[in-house]
């Protein structure tokens, strides 16, 4: 048999925190994905796991009085818990704390560093213990870390470094030429912008007397390798690279799942390392964005972190497959609140999905004591009676869709068919039509018809929901055994219940859920909510009054008196104005120049400082200082904002 192969994966997770929505979202869109394209006939491989080495665990574990390794085996055990929960299924779940693992690394990196991709260097610079990393001063807030507020500690120290530099004309010529490789199309252009950039070669070591956590350099025993070059091998080090016979079955064949604060180091460095070490580069990274809780982002070091196995006991499992999917724009940001869950629970899935699946196998219950009688081919075609038309658009739809990870689309295609069916059951009336013996041969087709839909969508909804989709075939009496599918192929002929089938009276799918009765179930820790008292209502008109323009700052100082205020030159298309800002807590001077703004063009000239103002930039406050309001897009300045 000649089957397609697909290597699907998730990133390791850290293991310095709990699992959170977010892991369980990248994990159920992989899951998700995976189960889709073995709808399509291809063989898959689906790999998750956890990263195991790092200071942050050296630290939490000292934290708890444990060792690295049984802190490690203990939180990596809850990420492999989750998973049967989640109802996700994967093949294989690594831990970079597995020798197979730390052995592949070792083999790579030395190969990297035979070739002379990997030297030597020293290196000076500010390091926050926190973020395990090194900031630029200008990357500072007030000189601290922004993420922890500690000043970092100035280190100087000889690492080896991955000359990354090398390869940048070769990375952005490997983008340019594989469309699709880094999708959303959005994440490319991030990348491909972000490599107009000189490309700084990447440290991979840290000594020993620093950390001692982590694997070993091959080729020089006082130093560990450090984050990257360890986490990113486990993609091809569970496959049994070089010779395994995973590797050779499923490489490249690969769609890396990823959220977009990890888009760097899988679409710059994995990419340049395999290059590097003369591997075939995988051929896709799949990004989506972030869950955010009341508005802020969903992270373990806010603390608002939202627990997937409380949601799951309360809502069930493909409910909440099922509302990730459906709510979140692959690739762009949404927001997770319970009102949400229990409005998508009550709409799509008690009122859409289960009403239309109980009001048809009821009627057919009521007519014909649950027997599927089967169309009459010639009153379907006079009275234009066949659904087959309108479920293949639907099983279209939904493969266009599920195969560009389009998840919410795919899902309302399938809405769409159900929407028809309703609307099918209206227009012919069966109930009308089993008062008229005349009528027999007709209702018997309309309900074959609405059954057979019913069949397409329980074959459909089967990635996103698989619960949902085996239990509806039980009862329609087509479910092949506890773990199986229908493939694309093998669901959309049409008219494939028997006729004859005894379908007997179905369970409600999804029971309603009491919006009265039910209280907040969910326990969020969501950082403070912020509702400041807005002030009066005004008339568009009141609006129109104040005049906005796009602005382009060209020229930016420091006022000398004041630590607040910047004197900006502002260019706004046809002239150029004076406007002094209280950012400088928040931007120098060269951080600004050349960034786009929203001033207000029509404010009376002020005196700030002795210095004249002639206008207002916008802004908003966050954590404490200003940030410039802008435009995701460059824009002509002096045109008006409206
Ligand atoms: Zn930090």
């Amino acid at each position: 048999m000649n089957t397609k192969k697909q290597f699907f994966t998730t990133p390791i997770y850290y293991v310095n925190a709990k699992p959170h929505l977010g892991h369980a979202y990248t994990s159920i869109a992989a899951d998700v994905a995976t189960r889709f394209k073995q709808m399509e006939g291809h063989e898959t491989y689906f790999l998750t796991g956890t990263d195991e080495h790092g200071d942050k665990i050296v630290q939490a574990a000292d934290k708890q009085k444990t060792t690295p390794k049984e802190y490690a085996d203990k939180i990596s055990q809850l990420f492999q818990d989750l998973l049967p929960l989640l109802n996700i299924k994967n093949n294989q779940f690594i831990r970079t704390t597995n020798p197979d693992h730390i052995r592949i690394v070792e083999a790579i990196l030395s190969k990297i560093y035979d070739s002379g991709d990997i030297y030597f260097s020293s290196y000076e610079g500010l390091y926050c213990f926190g973020c395990e990393r090194f900031y630029q001063e200008r990357e500072l807030v007030n000189g601290k870390c922004p993420d922890h507020g500690v000043e970092p500690q100035a280190i100087k120290e000889s690492n080896y470094f991955f000359r990354m530099s090398k390869y940048q004309d070769w990375l952005i010529n490997h983008i340019k030429t594989n469309p699709g490789f880094i999708s959303p199309v959005q994440y490319e252009t991030e990348i491909l912008s972000f490599l107009k950039e000189p490309l700084e070669d990447l440290c991979i070591s840290r000594p020993k007397t620093r950390l001692t956590w982590g694997i070993t350099l091959p080729f020089d025993e006082k130093y560990v390798t450090y984050v990257w070059f360890d986490a990113l091998v486990n993609y091809i080090s569970a496959l049994g690279y070089p010779d395994g016979d995973l590797f050779k079955k499923f490489w490249p064949n690969t769609r890396h799942f990823v959220a977009k604060d990890i888009i760097k180091p899988h679409g710059i460095y994995w990419p340049i390392m395999l290059k590097a070490a003369g591997i075939e580069i995988y051929n896709g990274l799949n990004v989506h964005g972030f869950w955010n809780v009341q508005g802020s982002k969903m992270s373990k070091s806010v603390g608002n972190v939202t627990d997937p196995i409380k949601v799951t006991e309360v809502y069930g499992v493909d409910p909440f497959r099922y509302f990730l999917m459906r709510e979140m724009v692959f690739g762009l940001d949404a927001n997770f609140t319970e009102d949400t869950i229990v409005s998508r629970i009550n709409s799509d899935l008690a009122n859409d999905l289960g009403n239309v699946f109980s009001r048809i196998l009821s009627m057919n219950q009521r007519y014909f004591k649950g027997e599927v009688k089967g169309a009459d081919t010639k009153i379907e075609k006079e009275r234009n009676l066949s659904l087959a038309l309108d479920a293949q658009t639907a099983i279209d739809g939904f493969t266009k869709a599920m195969s560009q990870c389009e998840f919410h689309k795919g899902i309302s295609a399938i809405w769409q068919f159900i929407s028809i069916l309703n609307k099918y059951i209206d227009t012919n009336e069966p109930w009308a039509l089993a008062k008229d013996d005349a009528s027999a041969a007709t209702l018997e087709t309309v309900l074959y018809n609405l059954i057979e839909g019913l069949r397409v969508v329980s074959c459909l909804i089967y990635p996103i929901m698989p619960q949902t989709s085996l239990s509806m075939q039980k009862t329609l009496c087509m479910a092949k055994t506890e773990d199986s599918f229908y493939t694309l192929e093998e669901l959309s002929p049409w008219g494939q219940i028997k006729k004859g089938t005894l379908i007997a009276k179905p369970d409600s799918l999804f029971p309603r859920i009491d919006t009265d009765k039910i209280k907040p179930k969910i326990p969020v820790k969501a950082s403070k909510p912020f509702k400041p008292a807005l002030k009066d209502e005004i008339t568009i008109d009141d609006f129109a009054k104040i005049d906005l323009r796009t602005g382009t700052i060209i020229k930016a100082e420091k006022i000398e008196k004041s630590d607040k205020l910047l004197k900006l030159l502002v260019d706004l298309g046809a002239e150029t104005r004076h406007i002094i800002a209280g950012i400088a807590k928040t931007y120098t001077p060269e951080d600004i120049i050349g960034k786009q703004v929203i001033v207000v063009a029509n404010l009376k000239e002020a005196t700030l400082m002795g210095e004249v103002s002639q206008g207002m930039i916008l802004a908003a406050t966050h954590k404490k200082r200003l940030v410039l309001s802008g435009f995701d897009t460059e824009i002509v300045p002096g045109n008006p904002v409206k």
